[in-house]
């Protein structure tokens, strides 16, 4: 009965150390957030010890009668939460959530067409290096490069010439709202059915201040850790006529046992989103967003798409000589966690390219609002500006831990 910190003083220094940095830091990482309380006792349980393979009151283990009420009310408030006809809260994570959704629609070989990773998609809507790419025959589809937004006029010529089996809607750093009405329509006309990976935005799907792709799209994918603010998890959702397929590609299909103490905390996850604090919550990312994109703009930095209608933004810091790894590595020693990303058409490689992606998820969480949003924004101009300064970028880091100090995180754990 040894406490973490007595049986394994390397790791337990190594999660203390997590804890300080997440609450020190500003976490502008798009795609990450912090969970309750509620959700990360759920996630920490002996529920980990459970095997459970198959689905409530169908499994091939005994004892489950409790991982089935769990996994159970974690499919009803999901169903609820996004008014889906059918839930999988299995997948262990996004990337297995679109595999199982790719194993119910289509054999290997097939075509599917999904927006370029250079322009804001996933590896796994179709990277040659992913399964996605090797099982797969893949088509992309491009933003326009006056608007850098979606070019659906495009989308549906190709869709016409390549006659993909799939169309993916969704991605990773795609800031504007994706028409799904118009993207069913296409796959409608092909022949295609339309997959939508919801995983960037699904939190602002729930609490409705984003449109839905449950009632365009075939089958609907998410991870559950981004603006959702649950575990690190993914989930399917879809019409009732798929719901078999959906759960046999999920298991025997791709997975074993499902993670019963990660399901538990998506239940926790779908419930607190459930709630009107949540909508309030998801308002309030957007609403940062918008003011921190009109900030940094407001410093000289062109937006990409010129703005944002979700979470997350891309600037294009290469117009000022800055490459996006330069800037974040400064950011990062100014105590502001942001990636490097590529921007459409980026004429820098990937691992040096010329944008950098920002998100609010994570801050909002903290209760920022858009004050500090305005203060960060000024922070980002002089931390890339004063990029190669030491002193100075730890001067900001210091001005950033005071701010962080009034909007603590996870305080029972430090
Ligand atoms: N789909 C999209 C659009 C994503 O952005 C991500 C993660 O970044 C995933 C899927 C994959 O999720 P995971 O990292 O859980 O495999």
């Amino acid at each position: 009965n040894a406490t973490l910190a007595s049986a394994d003083p390397e790791i337990a220094s190594q999660i203390q150390n997590e804890v300080a940095r997440q609450h020190e830091g500003l976490e502008m990482i798009a795609s990450e957030n912090f969970v309750s309380r509620a959700v990360l006792e759920a996630a920490g349980t002996v529920f980990t010890n459970k095997y459970a393979e198959g689905y409530p009151g169908k499994r091939y283990y005994g004892g489950c009668e409790f991982a089935d009420v769990v996994e159970n009310l974690a499919r009803d408030r999901a169903k609820q939460l996004f008014g889906a006809e059918h839930a999988n809260v299995q997948p262990h994570s996004g990337s297995q959530a679109n595999a199982a959704a790719f194993m119910t629609l289509l054999s290997p070989g097939d075509t599917i067409l999904g927006l370029d990773l250079a322009h804001g998609g996933h590896l796994t809507h179709g990277h040659k290096l992913n399964f996605s790419g090797k099982l797969y025959r893949v088509v992309g589809y491009q933003v326009r490069k006056d608007t850098e937004t979606i070019d659906y006029d495009e989308l549906e010529a190709t869709a016409e010439r390549e006659r993909p089996k799939v169309i993916i809607g969704g991605g990773s750093a795609y800031p504007r709202i994706f028409d799904f009405a118009r993207m069913r329509a296409i796959a409608d006309k092909v022949g295609a059915h339309l997959v939508v990976d919801m995983a960037h935005f699904a939190g602002l799907v729930a609490a409705g201040v984003h449109p839905s792709p449950v009632p365009h799209a075939h089958i609907v994918t998410t991870t559950t850790h981004k603006t959702l603010r649950g575990p690190r998890g993914g989930l399917i959702l879809c019409r009732q006529e798929f719901a078999a397929g959906v759960d046999r590609s999920v298991f025997p299909g791709q997975q074993g046992g499902p993670l019963v103490h990660i399901v538990a905390a998506k239940a926790v996850a779908f419930r607190e989103a459930l709630q009107p604090e949540f909508a309030a919550y998801a308002q309030q990312i957007v609403a940062n967003a918008k003011v921190l994109a009109e900030a940094i703009a407001g410093e000289g930095y062109r937006i990409v798409s010129g703005g944002t209608d979700t979470h997350l933004m891309l600037i294009d810091v290469f117009q000022k000589g800055i490459l996006g790894s330069e800037a974040e590595h400064a950011l990062g020693e100014a105590g502001i966690t942001v990636n490097k990303n590529a921007i459409p058409y980026d004429t820098n490689p990937p691992v040096k390219p010329s944008g950098i992606r920002i998100g609010t998820p994570a801050l909002t969480t903290r209760g920022m609002k858009e004050p500090e949003m305005r203060i960060i924004a000024g922070w980002i101009a002089e931390a890339l500006e004063h990029r190669n300064d030491a002193a100075h970028l730890a001067k900001i880091r210091g001005q950033v831990v005071e701010l962080a100090e009034k909007f603590p995180l996870y305080a029972w754990l430090r």
